[in-house]
C-alpha cells in the first residue's frame, strides 16, 4: 500500500470496484403514490422503507409544516440544554402511549438509538450474544460497550443455547441482542424461543424493532406487542426480560429519527449517559411533528397494516410459485429475491429499472458473501395490478437467464 493518502484512496476504491461492490448515489425525486423520478424518468418505487407512503402523506406533511412555522426548523441545542420543545414532548407522549411503556428516549436516528443505548447499558464485564445478521448499529453498540461478544449464526438457537450454557459458570450479566424483523431478509426473530433461553440462562434481550414499527402489532407497535396481543408472551415476562425496545421514526413512520422504549428510570439513565444524545442536537422539530402525526394515522387506520401484510403474503406466494428463491416471513413487506451472484443481481436491477421498476440490489457487505439479492420493498401504494406486472417482468428475466446458462 502506498504512503500517499490520495493513492491509498484510489487503491481502495479500485479494489471495491473490482469486486463489483462500488456503490454510487443518484438524485431520486419522491413523487408519492409509490412513484419516484430519476433523471427525468418516472419509476415505480419498490426500494424505500416508506411502507405506508407516510413521508408524502398530506396530513403528516401539514403537521410538520405547522410545527416548523410555530417552533422553527432545528431543535437549536442538545435536549439536555434547551433542545426539548413542545413538539418533542408531544412525540414522546404519543410514543409512550403507543408503546405502553414508562418513558421514551428520542434520538436523531435509529442508528444512534441502538448504538448509544447498548454502549450505555451494557457493562464492560458483561457478555453479549449477537445474531450474525444484526444491523451494523447493533454490532457497533456491542463493540463500543467493550463487553465480550459471541456472534451466533442467524437464528441458530442450538449454537446460542450451547454458548449460553458454556457461560453458565461465569458470574456475568448476559444479553441477547436481536432485530425483531431482519431488514435484509424479512425474517422474524424467534422471540418466543429467545425468551425461553433468556429465562433459562438468566439473560436480557435488547430488541431492535426498526423494520417492525408500523408493520407488526395491531397498530404497528412492533413484533413484541404482536406476540403479547396473541397471548404468546405475557406483559410480565416482557418487562422482566426485555428492558429496552428500540424503534425508528425513519421507516414506516415516514419521518426521521429513532427512539428507545423502556422504564422511566432506564430512560433517565440513558439521557444521562448515552454519548450521542448528550453531545448531539435534539431531533428536528419537523421530524417530531411528522412522527407524531404518523402514529395518529396508524391508530386511526390500523387496517393499513393488515392490508400491507396481506398483499406481501400474496406477492411472496406468487414469486415462490414462479420458482424464485424468496426469503423471509410470509407476510413481511421486505421481499428478498435471492439471486446469489452480485453481477446478476446488478444486471437484473438495471434491466428492471429500464422497464420502470426501482428495486434495491443488495450486495455484500450489507449481506453475507454469495447471497446477493433484489430486495423488493412493498408499500400500501402498490396496486395488485402493478405487482402482477412486476412478477411478469421478473419471470421474463428468469427465462432469459436460464436460456443463457
Ligand atoms: C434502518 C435500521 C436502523 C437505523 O435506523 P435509522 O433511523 O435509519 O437510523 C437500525 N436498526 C435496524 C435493524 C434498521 O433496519
Amino acid at each position: 500500500m502506498s504512503n500517499s493518502f490520495h493513492a491509498d484512496v484510489r487503491d481502495r476504491l479500485g479494489a471495491i470496484n473490482e469486486q463489483n461492490l462500488l456503490r454510487t448515489r443518484r438524485v431520486v425525486e419522491p413523487l408519492g403514490q409509490g412513484r419516484c423520478r430519476i433523471e427525468g424518468r418516472e419509476l415505480w418505487d419498490f426500494s424505500s422503507n416508506d411502507y405506508h407512503g407516510f413521508s408524502l402523506h398530506p396530513v403528516i406533511q401539514s403537521a410538520a409544516i405547522k410545527a416548523i412555522e410555530q417552533y422553527g426548523v432545528g431543535a437549536r441545542a442538545s435536549v439536555l440544554i434547551s433542545g426539548w420543545t413542545p413538539a418533542h414532548q408531544e412525540l414522546s407522549d404519543a410514543l409512550r402511549n403507543f408503546e405502553s411503556v414508562g418513558d421514551i428516549l428520542l434520538c436523531s436516528s435509529g442508528y444512534v438509538a441502538c448504538q448509544g443505548s447498548i454502549d450505555s447499558l451494557v457493562n464492560e464485564d458483561d457478555l453479549i450474544f449477537c445474531d450474525r445478521l444484526n444491523h451494523a448499529c447493533l454490532i457497533d453498540g456491542c463493540r463500543l460497550s467493550k463487553a465480550k461478544l459471541r456472534i451466533y449464526r442467524h437464528e441458530d438457537l442450538t449454537t446460542l443455547r450451547r454458548e449460553l450454557k458454556k457461560s453458565q459458570s461465569e458470574k456475568v450479566r448476559r444479553w441477547i441482542v436481536t432485530e425483531t424483523v431482519f431488514g435484509m431478509d424479512g425474517t422474524l426473530a424467534p422471540l418466543i424461543e429467545l425468551m425461553q433461553l433468556a429465562e433459562e440462562f438468566d439473560a436480557y434481550l435488547i430488541c431492535d424493532e426498526a423494520h417492525a414499527t408500523g408493520v407488526y402489532g395491531s397498530c404497528g407497535q412492533g413484533v413484541i406487542a404482536q406476540l403479547r396481543e396473541q397471548g404468546d408472551l405475557t406483559a410480565e415476562l416482557i418487562e422482566r426480560r426485555i428492558p429496552i425496545r428500540i424503534g425508528t421514526l425513519s421507516k414506516a413512520l415516514g419521518s426521521q429519527g429513532g427512539f428507545v422504549a423502556s422504564s422511566a428510570e432506564t430512560i433517565q439513565l440513558l439521557w444521562n449517559t448515552s454519548r450521542p444524545l448528550m453531545f448531539s442536537t435534539g431531533l428536528s422539530i419537523a421530524a417530531c411533528a411528522a412522527a407524531t402525526a404518523a402514529i395518529e394515522q396508524l391508530q386511526e387506520h390500523p387496517q393499513k397494516i393488515s392490508s400491507l401484510r396481506n398483499s406481501a403474503s400474496q406477492f411472496r406466494r406468487h414469486l415462490k410459485d414462479s420458482g424464485f428463491e424468496v426469503w423471509g416471513e410470509e407476510n413481511s413487506p421486505i421481499i428478498p429475491v435471492v439471486l446469489w451472484d452480485e453481477e446478476r443481481t446488478m444486471s437484473w436491477a438495471k434491466e428492471l429499472e429500464a422497464q420502470g421498476y426501482l428495486i434495491g440490489a443488495i450486495r455484500p457487505p450489507t449481506v453475507p458473501n454469495g447471497t446477493a439479492r433484489l430486495r423488493i420493498s412493498l408499500s400500501s401504494a402498490h396496486s395488485e395490478e402493478l405487482i402482477e406486472n412486476l412478477i411478469i417482468a421478473l419471470r421474463a428475466l428468469q427465462t432469459k437467464t436460464a436460456e443463457k446458462t
